[in-house]
């Protein structure tokens, strides 16, 4: 059970209900806070009493009956979709959201080309590694804190937000300064201590929480629920790609925990078909089919050379196949976002028998 505060409640009102669980006597569960008080987790049935009490408290939005083990971000406790603001952008909103950029911020010229062309072709959000995880020591590890200033500059030139990736707890507030939303890679999906930094973050930023390549759904949710608990609510999911068994593609895709994940949770879904499949001529193909299994955007490698990245060129596309890539996105959000065709009785001669042709053609 969780009880949600509402997001009114005064600090008064709050530490009252904090009092009424953690007096209600011998029978009832110890009451543990969560975001800082914005809801109370409780592990075992409360007192029908308190229940009514907290029912008709004006401070409690709704008492949620919640059988998983992730509780904030389970849909169970907040039935709104969350919808992320990224200054004048909603993630998670009615229009889907394409963040594009290069894989890693090599060079002024190259980041600045980049942000020029993710802008003309239709993207909402710059992407950069400046902190890059390489499986190997010795590839490029990105520009560090310089790579990310050339990122904040270039997205700043065109207007728009930069998302980039952050590695260690101790660089959350430096990175939080320069980017918009923080990144979590998959690689770190579970590195407890960075969650934790990213919920607490100051400035606070949305977060991109990127499935481990290892990953169960419900791994995933609870590494999520690490940065809500933290008070952070602003968490943006991104399926990756997990690990296969085929090395034509460098993971697979599993484009079926989209609509698994709307049932679970409230957090917006994005989907980068670009490490999940490690090949161009995949990511436009997976990216729209994304969007089809109802994505609320997509997180994109581009490079404005894409043959010359320094790191994962050969899932690369270029600004035209992004060009691409959003005119498609569209088309086929605005073709799911048409009314379903009437269900045969309504839609049938009331003279025919709708089960005629069946029956003819079986
Ligand atoms: C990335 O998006 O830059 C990245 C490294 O992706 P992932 O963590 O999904 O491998
Ligand atoms: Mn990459």
């Amino acid at each position: 059970m969780v009880v949600v505060l509402r997001e009114d409640a005064s600090p008064d009102a709050r530490a009252e209900i904090a009092r009424l669980l953690a007096h209600a006597g011998d029978a009832a569960p110890a009451a543990q806070p969560l975001a800082g008080g914005a809801a109370f987790r409780v592990s075992a049935p409360l007192p029908p009493e308190l229940v009514a009490r907290l029912e008709a408290h004006p401070a409690v939005a709704r008492l949620a009956p919640v059988t998983t083990p992730y509780v904030l971000a389970s849909r169970a406790a907040h039935p709104q979709p969350t919808r992320v603001r990224v200054g004048d952008l909603l993630i998670g909103g009615d229009h889907p959201v394409i963040i594009a950029g290069p894989c890693a911020v090599e060079s002024e010229e190259q980041v600045t080309e980049a942000a020029r062309a993710a802008r003309r072709a239709g993207a909402h959000l710059l992407r950069g590694g400046a902190f890059k995880p390489r499986t190997s020591p010795y590839s490029f590890q990105g520009l560090g804190l310089r790579g990310l200033e050339l990122l904040a500059r270039a997205g700043r030139a065109v207007g728009l937000p930069v998302v980039t990736e952050v590695m260690e707890p101790a660089l959350v507030d430096p990175v939080a300064a320069l980017a918009d939303v923080l990144q979590i890679g998959s690689r770190n999906m579970q590195n407890f201590p960075l969650l934790r930094a990213v919920g607490r973050a100051v400035p606070r930023r949305p977060v991109l929480l990127k499935r481990g390549f290892a990953a169960t759904i419900e791994e995933w949710l609870l590494a999520a629920e690490y940065i809500l608990a933290e008070g952070n609510p602003d968490v943006i999911l991104c399926e990756r790609g997990v690990r296969g068994f085929d090395p034509q593609t460098r993971n697979i895709l599993d484009l079926a925990c989209v609509p698994l994940l709307r049932g679970l949770t409230h957090l917006p879904i994005l989907v980068d078909p670009s490490h999940a499949t490690g090949r161009r001529d995949l990511v436009l193909p997976m990216g729209v089919a994304a969007i089809a299994a109802g994505a609320d955007g997509l997180l994109v490698e581009m490079h404005p050379h894409p043959a010359e990245a320094l790191s994962d060129a050969e899932q690369a596309i270029s600004p035209d196949d992004l060009r691409r890539l959003v005119a498609q996105v569209n088309a086929v959000r605005a073709a799911l976002a048409t009314p379903p065709a009437p269900p045969l009785s309504e839609a049938a001669d009331p003279d025919s028998d709708p089960t005629a042709e069946l029956v003819a053609a079986g």
